[in-house]
């Protein structure tokens, strides 16, 4: 009884079993899969097979299910209805099977892909925050490149110094401002003296150091009065000095003493590599108030006039001029002369006249010849009123030419004579900008070249100007002269930067000494010892000298005391033209002969 209690129960369990799997295979997820179907009717079949199975060893249920009679047939069934199930099975997992390995690999792809996706976001998320942070460094060096430009637009590169823009935008202020109505403001133009030499000869780097350091003294001056500093370009710097005093005379007092200090600033010489370097400056100013209403650029070229004079009128460096109305024409006519000078040389207005220079027995060894300008409308003008202006327009160098070629030209009938061309000497001005030019030495010779010259005895006079440039270059180039057959003399000596130890060290020939020594020589003891040294030093090293300037005979005669036997001066002969010098030659030539 219990066995068919266990069986009842064991086929209970076998068909809740097959039920719930049958009812698994209709879950929607599964009941469409492929094979289902086969699968459960191979389970259907197993417990099928089972039920026989459970008949079999119980034959008491043999008579509730019709099977067959023997052992043999339930056992055939059996093994027929397990076989089928299987079968049925193996075709149904082997149908589905794919369709879970689809399912499983698809799984891994998403996951794949999930993380994939979360490494993309978080590479996304990190590249925004990168790119956020690049934007605001962008951002921030993009402000900082607009207020560079704004400083640069408004300051100059070299010096940091504020330039023409900010100036202008300081004195529109100014000029408008309510508050300065009653006040005198001064308005400095500066200019270097020397800067066009020390920056030709010397070279832009040395030049840019030189306006590096005068920038930084005008920044070091302790004026009192509000300021503005500037460079305008070039040389150029500008002061303001505003709100200085309602009293005009007081104010320009104020003024005074504020150009003084200024100047006394720039004058310290500047020591930069071997050089010692003076860049005075001279100063161009114009007083003006709000209440004037004046304009900006009349301001500006006001000052420019009064910087002119400053530096023209009296040819002494490091001064200043306050404007008044008169300059304004005396500053047409320079820019007409410079102008003039320009026609002239294309008009040969330009002539030669020559001054002998005589040793101590009278005898002429040489001419210096001395430019003179026929001026259509005016008298003859010298070389001190024309050069300065000729220097300043860029002409100087066509000048130069133009005398070398014109002195060998007129004097190649002394050249040709055989007697006369051992004697003689032609001395030439050159202009320190020109001698330093690169082809200069070439320059000379095509031009004693095309004369075809059998004996010349050219001179050719520089100035200590010259000497600020690398003694060493200055030194080779005349060597070159010398190899031509050019004597070179070192003129106007002791007015300029040179010592007497430039004079050892490069080969002049011959040294001129300034007249400004020699004309109180007699009553002067400063001059008369400053020549002494010279006469000692140039004894000692075998170069000739010649005193200039010399216009009495007791100079003279002071002079040929202390061992100075060449002279140039009035004394012998006023510049003149060269048949008059000729005749004086052919004299000197009867009485030697
Ligand atoms: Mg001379």
């Amino acid at each position: 009884m219990f066995d068919i209690f266990l069986e009842v129960i064991g086929a209970i369990l076998a068909t809740v079993i097959f039920y719930t799997i049958y009812c698994g295979t209709r879950h929607p997820l599964i009941q469409n899969q492929p094979g289902i179907k086969q699968i459960t009717i191979g389970f259907g079949l197993l417990l099928l097979s089972s039920f026989i199975d459970i008949t079999d060893n119980f034959p008491t249920l043999n008579f509730l299910v019709i099977i067959g009679d023997t052992e043999l047939e339930a056992f055939i069934e059996k093994a027929v209805g397990t076989t089928l199930g299987l079968l049925f099975l193996s075709s149904g997992f082997r149908l589905w099977l794919p369709s879970i390995h689809e399912l499983v690999n698809t799984r891994q792809s998403l996951n794949i892909l999930t993380i994939e996706l979360d490494e993309r976001v978080q590479r996304r998320s990190i590249e925004l925050e990168r790119s956020n942070n690049n934007l605001k460094i962008e951002i921030l060096e993009r402000k900082k490149i607009e207020k560079q430009l704004k400083h640069q637009a408004l300051h100059d590169a070299l010096t940091m110094l504020p330039n023409r823009s900010a100036l202008i935008d300081f004195l529109e202020l100014e000029i408008s401002s309510p508050d300065n109505h009653d006040s005198i403001s001064a308005l400095f133009f500066l200019d270097l003296d020397n800067f066009k030499q020390i920056n030709d000869l010397l070279g832009h780097q040395l030049g840019d150091s030189v306006l590096e350091i005068t920038a930084k003294r005008l920044n070091g001056l302790s004026l009192t009065k509000n300021r503005f500093i500037g460079r305008l370009g070039g040389d150029e710097f500008v002061l303001v000095m505003t709100d200085i005093h309602p009293d005009p005379h007081f104010a320009k007092e104020l003024v005074t003493k504020m150009a003084q200090q200024v100047i006394s600033a720039l004058d310290r010489p500047i020591y930069l590599y071997e050089h010692k370097l003076k860049a005075s400056c001279s100063i161009g100013i114009k007083l003006f108030s709000s209440k004037s209403q004046e304009i900006v650029s009349d301001l500006l070229r006001q000052a420019d006039i009064a910087l002119y004079d400053a530096k023209g009128k009296t040819k002494i460096k490091g001064g200043f001029s306050f404007f008044h109305e008169d300059m304004q024409s005396i500053m047409i006519e320079r820019v007409n002369l410079a102008r003039e000078i320009h026609d002239a040389l294309e008009r040969k207005q330009f002539y030669l006249h020559y001054q002998p220079q005589v040793s101590s027995d009278g005898q002429v060894f040489g001419l210096e010849a001395l430019l003179r300008w026929d001026h259509p409308t005016r008298d003859i003008i010298g070389p001190d009123e024309f050069i300065p202006i000729a220097e300043e327009a860029g002409l100087i160098d066509k000048l130069g030419r133009y005398v070398l070629h014109n002195a060998l030209s007129e004097c190649s009938a002394f050249f040709d004579n055989q007697v006369l061309a051992t004697k003689l000497k032609i001395a030439v001005n050159i202009s320190p900008s020109h001698f330093l030019q690169i082809d200069f030495v070439n320059q000379v010779k095509e031009i004693m070249d095309s004369f075809e010259l059998k004996n010349c005895h050219l001179v050719l006079e520089i100035t200590e100007s010259v000497l600020i440039q690398n003694i060493d270059e200055i030194s080779e180039k005349m060597e070159q002269l010398h190899k031509l057959g050019v004597g070179i003399s070192l003129d106007d000596f002791g007015t300029g930067y040179s010592s007497l130890s430039y004079v050892q060290r490069l080969p002049f020939d011959t040294i001129k000494i300034d007249r400004s020594f020699i004309r109180d020589i007699n009553t002067n003891s400063n001059d008369a010892a400053i020549v002494d040294a010279i006469l000692a030093v140039t004894a000692s090293l075998g170069v000739s000298v010649i005193a200039e300037g010399v216009e009495t005979r007791e100079q003279q005669d002071f002079l040929e005391q202390r061992g100075c036997e060449n002279y140039q001066g009035y004394l012998f002969g006023r510049p003149t033209f060269l048949i008059d010098c000729s005749q004086i030659l052919n004299l000197n030539i009867t009485d030697s002969a």
